[in-house]
């Protein structure tokens, strides 16, 4: 088992004008599931490939176990991967989709057995009635496949695995169940995993902590929690949540030493006392202001007399069933409330919502970054 570091990791193709991996910064720790997240080609696979030695790094140094690996063959780096298209050989059995890579390491059969089984029997992969060892990969279901090439990837017994989208060509009930199924095998085999997601929602319930990139930088590092509380800025603020949080563009105003954001059809008072040496420190006016959409005409906000309100018309309903996700306009910004799903609601009408300000982000307009 192993803790992976990078250290000013860069990625540059030749022919791309810019480097799609710049200066990346990043501590694995042993046993710990870290997810790489962020919009389709900001670089998360190019970082793990990097990883796995599929691709050179142009500059930095990758260690794996407190080893430098820039110079190691993939196949000496003692990892395993396991990928979106599964990769089984169509012409094997299961069993031996499992076994081949031993063989081709020399194990010998019975060790091989042994692991084979082992992987089936955590994997479920075992039911005597089913034979799911015998079958070729074209009479297994999609998650089976997926089991397999995970299973592919155990019986190596690596000092980590590296997942890249393994579960984008399931359908979306067979993505939750492989999603807690990973979670389980992480505990299980205590071992380092990385895994690339586009998609926060599988970031947010697998990782111990989430890598959220963007154009190839690193963005912020740290559990879900955290993220999805303390993000840096409005990138990551907008990518982790669904529906994602709102931004109100408007204007910072400093009024006999009070703060105030005025979005044009509302002003607030910015009165949390943790904000004010930030507020003080940040010196801008155009700025925009972030709050979460359960955290907008929310039952617990809504019983608080001492919340600002804001005045918005209702244009679109959703019934979720356990929520309801009302979009909504103040005439200069759109935004997105989860209400309770027995409020009366009708189309086009106007409400007053209250806003529980001490979950509010405020972000400079300038560089994105939190202010707080
Ligand atoms: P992600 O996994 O985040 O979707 P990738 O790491 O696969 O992104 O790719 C990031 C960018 O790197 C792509 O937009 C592409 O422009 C570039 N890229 C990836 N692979 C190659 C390659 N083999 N040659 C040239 N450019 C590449």
């Amino acid at each position: 088992m192993a803790e992976v570091i990078l250290t000013n990791v860069y990625k540059a193709y030749p022919g791309n004008p810019e480097p799609t991996v710049k200066d990346v910064n990043l501590e694995i720790k042993d046993k710990e599931f870290m997810v790489l997240v962020g919009p389709s080609g900001c670089g998360k696979s190019t970082t793990l490939r990097m990883i796995a030695g599929l691709e050179e790094i142009t500059d930095g140094t990758i260690s794996i176990g407190g080893n430098i690996v820039n110079d190691i063959p993939p196949k000496n780096r003692d990892i395993a991967m396991v990928f979106q298209n599964y990769a089984l050989y169509p012409h094997m059995t299961v069993y031996e989709n499992m076994a081949f890579g031993l063989r081709l390491r020399h194990f010998k059969k019975d060790e091989i057995d042994r692991r084979v089984r082992e992987a089936a029997a955590i994997l479920g992969l075992d039911d005597p009635k089913e034979n799911y060892l015998q079958r070729r990969p074209k009479h297994l279901s999609g998650g089976q496949r997926q089991r397999v090439a995970v299973g592919r990837a155990i019986v190596r017994q690596p000092k980590a695995f590296l997942f890249d989208e393994p579960l984008s060509n399931l359908d979306a009930k067979m993505r939750v169940q492989m999603r807690a199924e990973i979670s389980r095998l992480h505990r299980r085999l205590q071992s380092t995993m990385i895994y690339v997601t586009h998609d926060q929602v599988e970031a947010m319930t697998m990782g111990d902590r989430i890598c959220v990139m963007r154009d190839g930088i690193i963005q912020q590092v740290a559990d879900p929690i955290t993220l999805y509380n303390y993000p840096n800025n409005k990138f990551v603020a907008g990518f982790i949540g669904t529906p994602p949080m709102n931004f109100f563009e408007g204007r910072l105003h400093e009024r006999n030493g009070r703060f105030f954001f005025n979005e044009g059809s509302f002003e607030l008072e910015l009165k949390e006392e943790a904000w004010q040496e930030k507020l003080k420190k940040a010196r801008v006016t155009d700025v925009c202001f972030g709050l979460r959409p359960e955290n907008i005409g929310s039952e617990m906000a809504e019983q608080n007399p001492n919340l600002p309100r804001i005045k918005a018309r209702v244009e679109v309903i959703e019934p979720m069933g356990a929520e309801t996700h009302v979009y909504l306009s103040t005439g200069n910004s759109n935004f997105v409330a989860k209400l309770d799903p027995f409020r009366k609601l009708h189309y086009g009408e106007d409400m007053e919502l209250a806003l529980y300000m001490p979950k509010a982000h405020l972000f400079r307009n300038d560089t994105e970054e939190a202010i707080f």
